[in-house]
């Protein structure tokens, strides 16, 4: 009936007055259309539900119930909520090593190898890098292939030893590699999973243990809604990841995997991907996305 939820609390709480005083309980009420309001933007339920609980005593701190627009004042205050909840140290990739070292983990079809070619594209065109890409899958060729695609679309090198089992001497060939032909980057794809597997997870510990990255980000499927928060949760567990990625928000989703990762691991997300071409990549800003699943 109301497009907007700012429209549904504004009628909820006008409702309201019409009948009497506004109360706490009100209040509750119209909390539990914000709480569907992210449960449908995927939003994790106990999460939206903390969530809610927070903004209820804001809310009820700051006279909501007497305001001219209660609606408009409780999305204001749910919005600078989400974007606070969301925000935080996304102060983009440390390339203080030489060459900068990131390791990328995740889920297989997440969008690691296509995201590992956009931040290759972006740090060259956007930070005058010289970037080296390289292959660490070695259960599936097609993943080393895909990986040489992407270089070629973006004229960037890529490193792979097809053949050769261990991701950990691959890794450690491509940094040698990479220090002997002036790369500054190098940005390792690895093998994933279709769902969290001890010997994947065993795998990218290895890795990340021996070559001591500046930065691992874990890449999610901003489709896989509350899938998301375990996925992300036992990675985090094994890698003390730096920053999220979050894939595929061109999609239909609300993308509310955004606040229940945070949520879950707090770390900030970095960069968000938003199609599958290679410039199809942009940096998190918490407020867009605050708008985004409020719709
Ligand atoms: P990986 O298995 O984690 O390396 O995932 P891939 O990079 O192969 O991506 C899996 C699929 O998702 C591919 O078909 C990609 O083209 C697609 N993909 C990756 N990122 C995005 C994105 O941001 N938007 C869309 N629409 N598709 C994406």
């Amino acid at each position: 009936m109301f497009d907007s939820l700012s429209d549904k609390l504004d009628n909820a709480l006008h409702v309201l007055k019409g009948h009497g005083q506004i109360t706490e309980v009100n209040v509750a009420e119209t909390l539990k259309e914000v709480r569907r309001a992210l449960v449908d933007a995927d939003v994790n339920y106990k999460i939206a539900k903390e969530f809610t609980n927070t903004v209820k005593e804001k809310a009820l701190g700051q006279n909501v119930l007497t305001a001219l627009k209660p609606g408009q004042m409780m999305v204001k205050l749910v919005k600078d909520e989400l974007t606070e909840l969301m925000g935080g140290d996304a102060e983009g990739i440390n390339l203080s090593g030489n060459p900068s070292i990131i390791l990328m983990s995740g889920l297989q079809g997440s969008g690691k190898t296509t995201f590992s070619g956009k931040l290759a594209n972006y740090l060259k065109t956007k930070k005058s890098k010289k970037p080296l890409l390289v292959a660490c899958d070695v259960y599936r060729p097609a993943a080393i292939n895909q990986l040489h695609v992407v270089g070629e679309q973006i004229d960037v090198e890529v490193f792979s030893d097809e053949g050769n089992q261990d991701p950990v001497a691959i890794s450690k060939a491509a940094i040698a590699h990479a220090k002997a032909n002036g790369h500054n980057v190098v940005i390792i794809d690895t093998a994933g999973r279709l769902a969290i597997d001890e010997t994947m997870m065993t795998e990218i510990a290895n890795i990340h243990k021996a070559i001591e990255p500046q930065e691992t980000l874990f890449v999610v499927d901003s489709m896989t809604g509350q899938d998301a928060v375990n996925t992300a949760k036992t990675f985090n567990e094994r890698l003390n990841f730096d920053g999220v990625i979050l894939t595929k928000l061109d999609g239909d989703t609300r993308g509310g995997a955004a606040i229940s990762i945070k949520s879950v691991v707090n770390k900030p997300i970095k960069f968000i991907g938003t199609g599958e071409k290679m410039d199809a990549i942009d940096v998190f800003y918490p407020s867009r996305m605050a708008d985004r699943i409020l719709g």
